[in-house]
């Protein structure tokens, strides 16, 4: 049997033209199961036969409306026709487009320079469909160059694909999303603007190619919450972007941000990434350090205490249990000097143990002692900005990067982690967490992406 498949268009003016997209045939008889409906080969070129028919009515269409002057209405004269080439995920389709005479009465008395506009390239600059960047962004920010090429040319018969073409692509989405277009688009859908910000921080390190003469460097990410809104991640390598500080205020003014805002900066101990906020903001910042990272310190005492009382069996030692116990409680209700004298105190107890005793307690002790010690260091340099969490907690206020932990490994490390032996500039590896964070909050999708 045959499978006849056309494409009718009806352009606006009435006329209907039709276009013999493919004949199908398959046996009846004798019918083996690769017969059975359509296969991926012809599919794809179903698609793109399909999309070059479309494509050329379109364009027909869109060009036969740009001639009629929307000011005087004059009917105007094709100056020529050439041949544009769109990059679609259907395929790359060339197209005739016409330039249209440019209308005098527009600008009375001022010569234009230009003679004839293309109205194909005023509407895609690019001269690529929306769709066919993103996923080549997308997919290049989620997969390997090689691997994304790979899957749109397996699945898709869009124009042959390699780590080039879609490393290229990644670049011009990246660098859209970085400019000023991409931003005054998305305030201008801003809906509040708010007065309190938290910017939760983290970073990363990626791997540096040989010939930047460094092993690593860091990709700051973070995500910008205000209340009632959606959260706007953002990944950043400071030696990778044009203009790093002015990059994170656009994403804060993005996310409501508004001078004068209070701004509260979630991290580790990192000293340098409240201070990339308040560059940003040009104000002072309220820095906490973060919750989850207190906690694991916290836990390497309580464990390493635990095994070392274990081993002692000495029920003197009922004490010394109490005061690790208490330790998590004084931290977290904002008591650091507290907290400190109980470290301290745990901190003697271990050198004790260690100065008498031999073997698995000694080795113990040693644990134990270093982990507080790595504790009270930790607190003791971050202590500006230690707070009462439990209070902070109690007014519905984060208290917990935790979520940058995800956004870690989202932003930067699922794509560019130690584990994939990539190495990166820092200007590739700043693209790819761009696109990346916006992927994540679906800013690629909302037809946001627009060529500069
Ligand atoms: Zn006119």
């Amino acid at each position: 049997m045959k499978f006849r498949i056309k494409l009718e268009t009806e352009f606006g003016w009435g006329e209907t033209r039709s276009h013999e997209i493919c004949v199908l045939e398959r046996r009846t008889i004798d019918t083996s199961e690769e017969d059975f409906g359509l296969c991926l080969a012809e599919a794809k070129s179903l698609l793109k036969e399909i999309q070059r028919a479309f494509l050329q009515d379109q364009v027909e269409e869109i060009s036969e409306i740009a001639r009629v002057c929307r000011f005087c209405g004059t009917y105007l004269p094709v100056h020529d026709r050439r041949q544009r080439h769109i990059a679609t995920l259907f395929g790359r389709v060339s197209v005739e487009a016409p330039r249209v005479r440019i209308c005098m009465c527009g600008l009375p008395g001022f010569p234009t320079l230009k003679v004839a506009h293309s109205p194909l390239t005023r509407l895609l600059p690019d001269q690529a469909t929306p769709e066919i960047r993103r996923l080549q962004a997308e997919l290049g920010a989620r997969h390997s160059f090689r691997d994304a090429a790979r899957l749109l040319n397996e699945l898709t018969p869009c124009s042959k694909q390699n780590h080039v073409t879609i490393r290229n692509r990644l670049a011009t989405v990246a660098n859209d999303l970085d400019s000023d277009d991409h931003f005054k688009a998305s305030e201008a859908d801003q809906r509040s603007k708010s007065s309190d910000i938290t910017v939760f921080l983290d970073s990363a390190y990626v791997r540096s190619r040989p010939e930047d003469q460094r092993r690593n460097f860091e990709i700051v990410v973070g995500s910008i919450e205000n209340r009632g809104r959606e959260k706007r991640r953002f990944g950043l390598s400071v030696i990778g972007a044009d203009n790093p500080r002015e990059y994170l205020r656009r994403n804060l003014e993005a996310a409501g941000w508004h001078e004068g805002s209070v701004v509260t900066v979630l991290s580790d101990g990192d000293p340098a990434l409240p201070r990339l906020v308040r560059d940003a903001t040009g104000a002072e910042v309220n820095h906490i350090l973060d919750w989850w990272h207190i906690s694991i310190r916290i836990r390497h005492v309580e464990t390493t205490f635990q095994t070392l009382l274990s081993l002692l069996k000495d029920p003197e030692d009922l004490a010394v249990k109490k005061l690790v116990q208490s330790l998590r409680w004084r931290i977290w209700h904002g008591q650091t000097p507290r907290a400190l004298d109980a470290i301290e105190a745990l901190f003697r107890f271990g050198l004790d143990v260690r100065s008498q005793t031999f073997g698995r307690t000694n080795d113990a002790a040693f644990s134990a002692v270093s982990r507080t010690m790595e504790l009270q260091t930790y607190l003791q340099y971050n202590r500006a900005a230690l707070v009462d969490y439990d209070h902070r907690r109690r007014n519905g206020k984060p208290v917990s990067t935790s979520r940058a932990e995800g956004l870690v490994n989202d932003v930067a490390n699922a794509r560019m982690g130690k584990k994939r032996r990539m190495r990166w500039s820092p200007q590739g590896a700043h693209r790819v967490a761009t696109v990346r964070a916006a992927v994540l909050d679906g800013r690629l999708g909302k037809g946001q992406l627009r060529a500069a």
